[in-house]
């Protein structure tokens, strides 16, 4: 084979992967926004504690986002969310403070 013709396998190749990668891509953000929608918890940044109140986000054994506040002494569901401002703060539902993601531990843009 001459190295003309390998060179074009390689790039076939490596364009043929490329192709493949983005196609698990798209799949995976439309799997993951799927799970959004319907309140699974995908993992991608970490969970909140308000400061203020107490209020904890956790995950359910079937996945799902809840929160309840550890003074409760229960891990019962309050269905109160932390509103999502920007990408790095969230405002706490219960007593409307101002939640700040740690940048360490955030995965997110
Ligand atoms: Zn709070």
């Amino acid at each position: 084979m001459t190295k003309i013709l390998r060179m074009a396998n390689k790039t076939k190749l490596f364009n043929d992967l490329v192709q493949d990668i983005s196609k698990v891509a798209k799949a995976f953000a439309a799997a993951q926004m799927q799970a959004e929608a319907i309140c699974i918890f995908t993992g991608d940044r970490e969970l909140l504690e308000c400061p203020d109140c107490g209020l904890l986000e956790d995950v359910s054994s079937d996945g799902h986002l809840m929160t309840y506040k550890k003074s409760d002494g229960t891990i019962e569901d309050t269905g109160l969310r932390f509103q999502e401002i920007d990408c790095m703060h969230f405002r706490c539902p219960t007593c409307k403070c101002i939640v700040e993601l740690n940048d360490e531990e955030s995965n997110r843009e």
